[in-house]
């Protein structure tokens, strides 16, 4: 399950207004990407879905509860962070068990969680190494390992690439569909980054101002963007 809405939400840092009303629905199972320049806006929805900034108005709902004063814990949503929010003295089972000791699962539990996701993640290897002793593709993946280890309804992704390499970007996108497709899950990725939306998305939310621009499948946007903008960012060649 992971079938959000959100119903008329906003967001607003002392006078400004980030996300004036605003309203989406995500399918269960879905891989939407937020799209869209710098500073439109995609981290504070991100943030908003998960709980980590309070709405200033409206609804969210989550399978069809209404989680607005819900907190980030109890959401059952899984925020991926950027491989440098490991932490480096741990080891890569510890990282990866981390969110299950802080919700007080027993050993065996932990234990049958953690392999799980390194097997999935090709990790099983690299389970008492730390986080220096591994490669960034390594690194993202055990990040991603502490999302998936928590069973979530949904992954919440902020520009988990942005630190990598060109090369290495392009296997990990793959490599996060594929998870995607494996775990039937619903997802939402941030990005920045054109391609990294017309490859990843099933459905993609254009942003600017905090404003949906226009919401579609990447062949939709392509096709019939709804104004310059849309067309431009998205780089349809009329
Ligand atoms: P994006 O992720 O698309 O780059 P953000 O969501 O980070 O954009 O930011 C959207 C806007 O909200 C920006 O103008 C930013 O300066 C502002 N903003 C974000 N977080 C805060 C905050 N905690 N306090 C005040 N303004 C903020
Ligand atoms: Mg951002």
């Amino acid at each position: 399950m992971g079938h959000i809405t959100l119903e008329q939400i906003t967001k607003q840092f002392d006078d400004t207004m980030v996300i004036p009303p605003l309203d989406l629905t995500i399918e269960d199972g879905e891989f939407v990407v937020f799209v869209g320049p710098s500073g439109c806006g995609k981290s504070t929805l991100l943030r908003l879905i998960a709980g980590l900034e309070d709405v200033s108005g409206g609804m969210i709902r989550i399978d069809g509860e209404d989680v607005t004063a819900v907190p980030p814990a109890r959401r059952g949503l899984a925020m991926v962070f950027q491989s440098y929010a490991l932490y480096p003295h741990m080891s890569v089972r510890r990282n990866i068990a981390f969110p299950l000791r802080m919700a007080g699962l027993d050993a065996a539990e932990q234990n049958r969680r953690v392999e799980d996701a390194a097997r999935v993640l090709n990790l099983t290897d690299y389970l008492d190494r730390r986080p220096g002793q591994l490669s960034g593709g390594q690194r993202q993946r055990v990040a991603i390992g502490r999302a998936i280890v928590r069973e979530p309804a949904a992954f919440l992704f902020d520009e988990p690439l942005s630190n990598l390499d060109a090369a290495l970007r392009v296997g990990m996108r793959l490599e996060i569909s594929e998870l995607h497709k494996r775990l039937k899950t619903t997802s939402i990725y941030v990005t920045h980054d054109q391609v990294e939306a017309m490859t990843m998305a099933d459905k993609i939310v254009v942003l600017q101002g905090g404003r949906i621009e226009q919401v579609g499948s990447p062949i939709e946007l392509y096709r019939h963007p709804r104004n310059r903008f849309v067309a431009g960012f998205i780089g349809s060649p009329r």
